[in-house]
């Protein structure tokens, strides 16, 4: 099969168009046809060997896809050759505590697509069925792959994590994200006052079309100032912060007292300072958040069968494009996700 593989961390030039052997579904397997996969700002990280996932090359990327059943593995039942799936993220184990209570996003032996299997930038890939859920006819094959891990993150975020109630004022960090353009339809959709933040007028006028009640420009603008203006000096009940750095301190100063904030990733910051003391005089919270149970993945793809939300493709890309998709994306213009299509190969 083509697939696309580096052999070094580094640079976008690492990556290579290369054939590789075909993937074999073992035991309790199936083969997949990917017919897309989502990009993720992680598989930069992957790249360039600074995620912090345990990462050998030669390496696959893509942890997000959707694909057709090509061949079941030894044992395999309740599956058959054609259905469409997305595998989730995460293999679970389903029988540690976490998993046992409903936590299986902190199951205590995981398994991650591409980590412990081979990746999405390829034409197949196989993965246990414990990976799998089905992908409703409403959706494309490059929107659902586009909704798991924005939605699934952000519904993890905004309603397990950080209980956001309706009537609530939530502010959204970079909603010109993946996940950030999830969380303001998903916030919209729950009745929440939604105020967000971007680094572009233009990004905030897409998110206003999708929910958004107001918005603030990072770059030109005083978020906190903004924030006690338009909430008259209260503050948000909720701070969705993905970004870090200078937002996640803004978002700490952004809060009513009672406030949370609810966080799953810090590139532009991954250490900041941090003061203490108007912290817990307004008896603040700090809540962190990894990714997603695929209960909440399967109720966003209810939603979006009823088209009550949008994942938001920006751009596809054939895989033999796969460097041009990820440069893409490094350069931050994009509203949404973009996505390769490894099932229409053009060599
Ligand atoms: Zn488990």
């Amino acid at each position: 099969m083509k697939a696309v593989v580096f052999h070094e961390f580094g640079g976008l030039d690492v990556l290579s168009l290369e054939d590789v052997p075909d993937p074999r579904p073992g035991p309790g397997e199936v083969l997949i046809d990917v017919a897309a996969c989502a990009l993720n700002h992680l598989d930069v990280d992957v790249r360039e060997g600074i995620s912090r996932f345990p990462v050998e090359p030669p390496f696959i990327l893509g942890i997000e896809v959707v694909g057709r059943i090509a061949e079941l593995g030894e044992g395999v039942e309740g599956w058959q050759v054609g259905e469409r799936v997305m595998p989730f993220l995460m293999a679970t184990c389903g029988d540690c505590t976490y998993c046992r209570t409903g936590r299986e996003s902190l199951c205590l032996t995981p398994g991650f697509i591409s980590f412990s299997t081979s990746g999405g930038y390829a034409e197949r890939l196989a993965c246990s069925t414990r990976h799998l859920m089905r992908v409703p006819d409403e959706l494309s094959d490059e929107a659902a792959a586009a909704l798991q891990i924005a939605f699934g993150t952000a519904w993890h975020m905004l309603f397990t994590r950080g209980k956001l109630g309706p009537g609530e004022t939530v502010m959204i960090n970079a909603v010109g994200s993946g996940i950030g353009s999830a969380a303001v339809q998903l916030a919209h959709f729950a009745g929440a006052t939604v105020i967000g933040n971007a680094s572009s007028d233009e990004k905030l006028a897409r998110a206003s079309e999708l929910g958004m009640d107001h918005g603030i420009n990072h770059a030109t603008q005083d978020v906190v100032a903004e924030v006690m203006r338009l909430t008259d000096d209260r503050g948000v009940d909720l701070v969705f912060e993905h970004v870090g750095g200078t937002l996640f301190q803004q978002g700490l100063d952004s809060l009513a007292k009672d406030g949370r904030l609810v966080i799953c990733g810090g590139h532009s910051g991954e250490v900041v300072p941090f003061d203490i003391i108007p912290f817990f005089r307004g008896q603040k919270s700090v809540i962190g958040s990894f990714v997603y149970t695929r209960d909440e993945v399967e109720r966003c793809l209810e939603l979006a069968r009823r088209g009550k939300i949008e994942p938001l493709v920006y751009k596809s890309f054939p895989l033999a494009e796969a460097r041009e998709a990820m440069a893409t994306m490094e350069r931050r213009e994009q509203f949404g996700k973009i996505v390769i299509r490894p099932g229409e190969f053009e060599p």
